[in-house]
């Protein structure tokens, strides 16, 4: 018999401090949101129109499982697009969020109670729980600030066991924007245990280029979605590009779970990756505008990071030297500064005495939210 494992769910903190702002906003106070991975842009036009069109057309009705012939092309020729990997359509399976695909993903390649999952630490908060729902154990690697915190092949190659099923890679990451470098992703693929890619802050990039661990193994789990850089959270459209040998088994799963995901917001899919949208470049010419102001105000601050992000859009600053408990320095930002920000220990004890902050807000209130700040650090004594 196995356990109850979603005892061992542990909360999602962010939803806390978000839940707590709002408390606060609705006793009249004016909280600076900087908490929250979300776009706070509207998702482009050609795309809400696509939609309502498939809508108008009667596209109400269950798809195929895998998602409709048309979008799974799709998503086959934008990969081949930007990154020049040969996927053919039969190894992409649409899901409703990249959420539900990591999942699937993790489903069958966790066979046994107790395989093994790598995963760098500081992580995503989801990972490590739905490793665990699935029974198998997150076998984490700490990882160092000065690497931006992402994985270092030599680290990875040292913690695999017989156990070891996968290597969870995400970069650009959350909570640190950083990238890992094109050839340790090279490197990490070709240690010949399989690969999870969540590619899902990909185009969100600045400086710099990612690359999909397609173009270095076959043996790729590749997530990706709609949430992030198309603005569309709301929508829950994202996709697996899975090895031939796995596409049946998740294939069966999405048949009994999900039936099929929705049919008009996969219309809108297509037209997401086949359509112009230059909403898009002028939202990622708004984060990068962003994140260059947080780049100089930061340090100014005291507020401290390794290595430059140039990606998705977070900070992860180190806050040791003001309280090193981030549960309570967060809390304690929020309450006499109302500015809301998610602590490290969010993202694991290699995350703690840190917070992450989300540039997913304006300007404006950014930069509202920098001067809240500097007055909070100066009645501390911490600047
Ligand atoms: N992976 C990462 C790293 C994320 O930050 C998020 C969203 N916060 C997700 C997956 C889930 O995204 P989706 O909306 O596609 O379920």
């Amino acid at each position: 018999m196995r356990g109850k494992t979603t005892d061992e769910i542990k909360p999602f903190i962010v939803m806390d401090v978000l839940e707590r702002a709002l408390a606060l906003e609705r006793t009249g106070r004016s909280i600076v949101h900087l908490e929250i991975g979300e776009p706070d842009f509207a998702t482009p036009p050609a795309i809400v129109d696509a939609c309502i069109e498939a809508l108008k057309n009667g596209e109400t009705h269950y798809t195929d499982s895998r998602g409709i012939p048309g979008l799974r092309a799709a998503i086959a020729s934008y990969y081949e697009r930007r990154y020049g990997v040969k996927i053919t359509e039969d190894r992409v399976l649409v899901t409703m969020g990249v959420s539900p695909a990591l999942l699937l993903v993790l489903s069958i390649l966790i066979e046994e109670n107790g395989d093994e999952i790598l995963l760098g630490n500081p992580y995503y908060p989801c990972y490590p729980n739905f490793i665990r729902y699935m029974h198998g154990t997150p076998r984490f690697i700490f990882s160092e600030a000065a690497d931006g915190f992402q994985l270092k092949p030599a680290a990875v190659e040292g913690a695999i066991t017989p156990k070891t099923h996968a290597i969870m890679i995400n970069s650009p990451s959350n909570p640190t924007g950083t990238l890992m470098p094109r050839d340790d992703l090279e490197a990490i693929c070709n240690l010949g245990v399989a690969v999870i890619s969540d590619e899902i802050y990909h185009g969100l990039v600045y400086n710099e280029t990612e690359h999909t661990a397609l173009e270095f193994t076959e043996n790729a789990f590749v997530l990706n979605g709609f949430s992030k850089l198309f603005a569309m959270t709301g929508w829950r459209l994202g996709y697996i590009i899975a090895p031939k040998r796995a596409v049946r088994r998740l294939h069966i799963l999405l048949q009994n779970i999900f039936i099929s995901p929705n049919a008009f917001v996969q219309h809108a899919g297509i037209a997401a990756l086949t359509k112009k949208h230059p909403e898009i470049e002028e939202m990622r010419q708004k984060y990068d505008a962003r994140r260059r102001y947080l780049l100089r105000e930061l340090p100014k601050l005291g507020l401290r990071y390794a290595l430059e992000p140039r990606g998705a859009f977070y900070f992860f600053v180190d806050t040791s030297h003001i309280d090193n408990d981030s549960l309570r320095l967060a809390f304690d930002i929020l309450e006499k500064a109302d500015v809301a920000l998610t602590p490290g220990i969010d993202f694991g004890d290699r995350g703690e005495g840190h917070l992450r902050i989300s540039y997913a807000n304006s300007l404006v209130n950014i930069t509202e939210g920098v001067r809240r700040l500097g007055v909070y650090l100066t009645e501390r004594g911490a600047l």
